[in-house]
């Protein structure tokens, strides 16, 4: 395996015409997934996947744009808490804080809502003992603060989109963060990816959505994970080999199961 794509979401729709083709790719590439969920159904398709496709593990959680109805929340988290036991289920995500427009608010019902509801996926990774993936769009003010309040496990977090003082404070609290497509396109990450330590980086996807250069505008898949690789190697003046070597540890490092089955 030369590449992981740490992040994907294989069992969206949009693969359902040609998933089989698009594995088939990503396997050729020598490239492993995992593929991560976004609400109950998500979660559970992700693990099938992992039953059919050795070089595929799967994360399940919530996200918070995806949170479940008061009156079904408690039937949601014991479901998911069944597949976060499973062996190639490696982490409790995506889960975490956002906000489209303004800035995140922890006293608006949303806000609120959305801390509760990512505070009980990190007392779900605490009773598994294992790690989290973390969305956080706008909010990372309200994040670190939920972190540092929690004393979280270790966690991944993924589309990192904050600049080097933002980047600072979550390495400082031992986070991975990951990095998408976007950087093929888009120069204000290029400083974070530069000065943080190569230890901490990691490579994803996040497809379908993002497709790096020179695919943008096209869907997303794991073997795009390459052109990641391509650009961070660029802008720290590393070899593509080097990256890969580094960002692949650093993905078993982190999600430890995927390393046992090996
Ligand atoms: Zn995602």
């Amino acid at each position: 395996m030369r590449l992981i794509d740490s992040h994907a979401h294989l069992q969206f729709p949009q693969f359902d015409k040609d998933r089989e083709a698009v594995i088939a790719r990503t396997r050729a590439a020598g490239i492993g997934v995992i593929n991560v969920g976004t609400d109950l159904e998500t979660s559970r398709q992700a693990v099938t996947l992992t039953e059919k496709n050795e070089k595929m593990w799967a994360t399940v959680g919530i996200h918070p744009t995806d949170l479940p109805a008061p009156e079904a929340e408690e039937k949601i988290f014991s479901e998911l808490e069944k597949l976060a036991r499973q062996s190639r289920v490696v982490g409790i995500g995506e889960c975490g804080l956002e906000i489209r427009n303004g800035k995140f608010d922890v006293r608006s019902e949303s806000g609120k809502r959305q801390i509760q509801i990512f505070e009980r996926q990190i007392e779900l990774a605490k009773a598994v003992g294992k790690p989290l993936m973390i969305h956080c769009r706008n909010a990372y003010d309200g994040l670190l603060s939920v972190l540092s309040n929690f004393q979280s496990p270790t966690s991944n977090l993924h589309f990192f989109a904050g600049d080097w003082p933002t980047a600072r404070k979550f390495l400082d609290l031992g986070c991975t963060l990951s990095f998408t497509g976007v950087i093929t396109f888009a120069n204000q990450y290029d400083e974070v990816i530069k000065k943080m330590p190569l230890d901490r980086l990691l490579i994803e996807t996040d497809c379908p959505f993002v497709a790096p250069a020179p695919y943008r505008g096209q869907r997303n898949e794991p073997s795009y994970v390459i052109e990641v690789a391509r650009r961070v190697a660029e802008l720290r003046g590393s070899s593509f080999e080097a990256i890969a070597a580094a960002t692949s540890a650093n993905t078993r490092r982190l999600f430890a199961p995927l390393e046992t089955s090996f």
